[in-house]
């Protein structure tokens, strides 16, 4: 059984990216079918996350940005899953309000009104009416206004946009099915459909170039095919699926090799080595491909590692892992001749 080391809050909100990564994961704990994220300049001015899912009622506002606010089952769920929940464990929306102004505005869909709570530094105000849509809209303004010591930190506009560029278009490709859109000093970035179609999410991120450019990975451990349910037979991966570019539809940094365990994104080495020794020598020099590959293995052989802010990962069988994958992009790549 592994556990999931908590770490201080202080060191968890590093930068606006991941306030951001939090916030759309809780939209998606809350069942969301819409996800719109937009930030002011690269997050460091504002952050706000806006979704459609089951909402928080006004007599919950007040637990929900409390210290410890739930002692989450999810955490079963999560080691079921295999890949924990890195960061914080109930707290984020604490933590956050502890280093920002902070503002949760909620209305479950059958709540006739909806509430709102408003956290600055740590002081939680009142719990008051507010007019809103079904769902929960957080707004993150002045993130670290009060903690120089970590604003200090803060890199450029565009480089903290890129990073939170990264979480959204994470985890917009790992839920086709939710429509993720990402918006900047007002000005939108992608917008995904949410229709349940990878490809179709692909082209909202990265464009038709690319999109089109995509081949269809598919692979199982007895060649089956991936449409099977993988079942429980020991193997030590069960799935691999996803798409990966045309060798010749490449960019020059590693960066778009998006890999998920278990459904949750994730940065492996091993992965990321096994798609490129796929391509062999179809690659030009430091080109790399594109790729959204989701691997499937038993929740038991794989470990959050390291520093659970970093999304390292590590498998207890990694010759397999690798070679599933390789063998996964290989044969993708064979049915398109190349
Ligand atoms: P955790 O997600 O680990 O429970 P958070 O601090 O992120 O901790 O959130 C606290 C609680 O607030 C959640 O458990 C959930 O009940 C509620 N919550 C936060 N964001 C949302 C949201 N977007 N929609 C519905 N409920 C939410
Ligand atoms: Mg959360």
């Amino acid at each position: 059984e592994r556990t999931v080391q908590r770490i201080a809050a202080g060191e968890v909100v590093e930068r606006p990216a991941s306030v951001v990564k939090e916030l759309v994961e809780n939209s998606l704990d809350a069942g969301a079918s819409r996800v719109a994220v937009s930030v002011e300049a690269g997050g460091t001015e504002g952050i706000r996350v806006r979704d459609d899912g089951v909402g928080i009622s006004g007599d919950q506002l007040e637990a929900a940005v409390a210290e410890h606010a739930t002692s989450k089952i999810g955490d079963i769920e999560d080691l079921d899953r295999g890949v924990a929940t890195l960061g914080f464990r109930g707290e984020a929306l604490y933590t956050v309000g502890a280093v920002s102004r902070l503002t949760v505005r909620s209305r479950p869909p059958d709540a006739e009104a909806g509430a709102e709570i408003t956290v600055a530094g740590g002081d939680v105000g009142e719990v008051r009416p507010a007019g809103c849509p079904a769902g929960t809209t957080v707004e993150v303004d002045d993130l670290f206004y009060n903690t120089p010591a970590r604003e200090k930190f803060l890199k450029r506009t565009a480089t903290e946009f890129d990073h939170v560029n990264t979480v959204v278009t994470g985890y917009a490709l790992a839920n086709p099915d939710v429509a993720v859109s990402l918006e900047h000093d007002g000005r939108e970035t992608f917008a995904t459909e949410g229709n349940g179609d990878l490809r179709s999410a692909v082209l909202a991120v990265y464009g038709r170039e690319v999109a089109e450019s995509m081949i269809d990975v598919a692979w199982s451990p007895d060649g089956a095919g991936a449409d099977d349910d993988p079942g429980d037979d020991g193997a030590p991966v069960r799935r691999v699926t996803g798409l990966v570019s045309h060798p010749e539809t490449t960019r020059s940094t590693r960066e778009y090799l998006s890999t998920y365990v278990n459904g949750r994104y994730v940065t492996a080495s091993a992965l990321r080595e096994a798609t490129l020794e796929a391509y062999g020598g179809q690659l030009a020099p430091d080109r790399y491909p594109f790729a959204v590959l989701f691997v499937e293995v038993p929740a038991g052989d794989v470990d959050v590692n390291v520093h659970p802010r970093k999304l390292e990962v590590r498998f207890d069988e990694e010759p397999a892992v690798r070679a599933a994958v390789e063998s996964a992009v290989e044969e993708a790549l064979l049915d398109h001749g190349l």
